[in-house]
């Protein structure tokens, strides 16, 4: 390994604000990883000072690279590596100025010196740096536990470009041999189902099994927890769970995959510690992501509880000339101010743009993040943003409420209408909105109400600000109340005692009133329910008490509201089933027998 110090930057002009350099001498910041967070910073940077001189190091081959497109590069969506390559070093250099070494890994932060040393991957050279800024987006590294055959040939992640490369090669190359047409070179007839195995229930495990769907394969789906997506409530969850399985997908949930052996012809074994053991010619690990800290560990820069990286709302680690960005920083929750570890690209994206502000003698500042992600699932999609139900439980919340809805994501008389599922959780107390869960087949219907929401909560409204949203409408976009005013209006209701509400989950000994048509309760009806349709309410009153509490349901909570209404209009004690039998059916498939456990 060959040692050799650079020269420190040469002098030039005074440029920003926050950098406080020695009078005739030009600043360097060096930033290290040059993907979302280190990228966006490096650019943002050179915008806002042209005399600051930038140097990007990178560990991989590539910089401003679609990390987020790699599972639909495997699936043969994106069908071109190069679409992936957003910028590439000649762009940082030509269009920004900006030093760009790729194959660069930073080993050592040597805070003393204000030193960075650097190893060029090809050659092992070692050079050092000076820096007067350091900013760090080193990203987060893929879980891989050291499980026995973890190494096997076949056994894939999907983080990087040659990540995607390697499964690609792998796929193309195991379609010929398990056809048994590796050695004939005459015109395969048949392309052969092959079986995949995706380890890891998050949204990039998601993706990774609707795009391996796409080329073909018999996908299995393993998850330690039983249930897939964490973020969202568990009864959206099976909803998620329930629609995979009608896109073919094998579900192996509450099992952990306990080591890979090699099979027969070249394929594998994945065994659990159930016992079973799963045949698959390819494996994908999407097992979640852990902090890349290991350099910021040689700096002494202080770690979180969670495992990352400190820093504050300037993105200003422990060390104030040293910044951190992305998957590999704490940050505050916008909504329940715990330290939180977010690998999303939004929230890095927007913090390497704070950091470049501050770096450059601005006053920004990081608000937070609310974890607002979308995720495709086969044209369909599920979405959420602040708090869910199970995160205000685990902090001990009891001040909010929930309300279920089920409005169309367009208007109903125009074609292609389907109905979202939206979760509205609120503060009790003063209406605030926490958070929000939606699915849908309707996939950019529910991109665009939880991306109303997510803004909406970043502005810390109410309720009754989300009634009076004013958003866009024509009948094959929205409707004129959009879901979005609707549920404010749900929860508007419910808060000022217009419409007093149950869920079905919760302890209830009401009367149960079902106000549908007679034939709707052929298809599914609730035992012990009373059946008085909405139309002959009004005239059959006197069958009902007004001693005890009534809990009248329908199918989507509608008629019930309007039934509500006319009862407590009348003196009868009533509350709407929120959601009504959409919301029964929905934890019917979470949990089967919540009915007979909560009697
Ligand atoms: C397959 C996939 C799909 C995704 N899809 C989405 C999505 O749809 N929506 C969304 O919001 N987010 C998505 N994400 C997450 C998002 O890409 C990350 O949150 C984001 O890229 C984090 O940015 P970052 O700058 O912290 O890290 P990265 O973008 O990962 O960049 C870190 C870079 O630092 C380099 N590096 C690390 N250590 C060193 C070192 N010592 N020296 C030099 N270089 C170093 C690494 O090589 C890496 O290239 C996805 C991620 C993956 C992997």
């Amino acid at each position: 390994m060959r040692r050799t110090r650079r020269k420190p930057a040469a002098p030039g002009p005074h440029p920003a604000a926050d950098l406080n350099p020695r009078p005739g001498r030009t600043v360097k910041v060096i930033i290290i990883g040059g993907v979302t967070g280190g990228a966006s910073r490096a650019a943002r940077l050179r915008r806002l000072d042209e005399t600051v001189e930038i140097l990007l190091v990178e560990r991989g081959p590539y910089v401003s690279y679609a990390n987020c497109g790699l599972p639909y590069h495997v699936g043969g969506v994106i069908e071109r590596e190069a679409s992936l390559l957003v910028a590439t070093e000649r762009t940082f250099r030509e269009q920004f100025a900006i030093d760009v070494r790729t194959n660069c890994e930073a080993i050592a932060i040597l805070t003393r010196t204000k030193t960075v040393e650097l190893r060029d991957a090809t050659t092992g050279e070692v050079t050092t740096e000076a820096y007067d800024k350091l900013v760090l987006s080193p990203g987060a590294a893929s879980v891989r536990p050291p499980l026995p055959g973890i190494d096997l040939p076949g056994i894939f992640q999907v983080r990087t470009v040659p990540d995607a490369r390697a499964i690609r090669a792998w796929i193309e190359r195991g379609t010929a041999f398990l056809a048994g047409t590796n050695s004939y070179s005459g015109i395969q007839m048949a392309r052969p189902t092959t079986r995949a195995v995706v380890v890891g229930g998050g949204f990039i495990g998601l993706e990774v099994v609707e795009n391996l769907r796409h080329r073909g394969f018999d996908v299995t789906l393993f998850e330690m927890l039983d249930e897939v997506l964490a973020p969202l409530d568990r009864e959206y969850a099976r909803l998620v769970e329930g629609h995979l399985e009608t896109h073919g997908v094998r579900l192996a949930l509450g099992d952990r995959v306990a080591g890979f052996r090699q099979g027969p012809n070249d394929s594998l074994e994945v065994l659990t510690r159930s016992g079973k053991t799963y045949p698959a010619d390819i494996v994908i690990l999407a097992l979640g992501v852990k902090p890349e800290t290991g350099l910021a560990r040689t700096a002494n820069l202080e770690i979180g509880a969670r495992g990352g990286i400190r820093v504050n709302e300037q993105m200003r680690t422990s060390d104030p000339d040293i910044f951190a960005v992305g998957d590999a920083v704490e940050v505050r929750d916008f909504v329940t101010g715990e330290w939180s570890l977010i690998a999303l690209a939004g929230p890095a994206n927007r913090q390497g743009r704070s950091a470049a502000d501050v770096i450059a003698g601005r006053d920004s500042r990081f608000r937070g993040t609310q974890r607002t992600a979308v995720v495709g699932l086969f044209g369909a999609a599920a979405a959420w943003t602040g708090a869910s139900e199970k995160t205000l439980k685990r902090l001990g919340d009891t001040d909010y409420e929930k309300v279920y809805l089920y409005p169309n994501s367009h208007a109903g008389y125009h074609p292609g209408a389907k109905m979202i599922g939206l979760k509205l959780l609120f503060r009790k107390s003063d209406g605030k909105v926490l958070g929000a869960q939606a699915l849908s087949e309707d996939g950019p219907g529910v991109d665009k109400r939880i991306s109303a929401l997510a803004m909406a909560i970043q502005m810390g409204v109410t309720i009754d600000d989300l009634a009076e949203a004013e958003l866009c409408y024509a009948p094959q976009f929205g409707s004129a109340k959009d879901p979005v005013n609707f549920a404010g209006m749900v929860a508007r209701d419910v808060l000022n005692g217009d419409m007093p509400i149950a869920h079905w989950d919760a302890a209830r000994n009401g009367f149960l009133l079902d106000v549908r048509e007679p034939a709707e309760l052929a298809l599914e009806s609730v035992p012990g329910a009373t059946n008085i349709p909405l139309g002959q309410l009004r005239a059959r009153l006197g069958e009902l008490s007004r001693e005890r509490e009534i809990e009248v349901t329908c199918r989507s909570g509608q008629r019930a509201y309007y039934a509500t209404r006319l009862l407590l209009q009348n003196g009868f004690k009533v509350r709407n089933l929120s959601g009504g039998m959409l919301s029964r059916a929905i934890l019917l498939a979470e949990a089967p027998g919540f009915e007979k456990e909560l009697v």
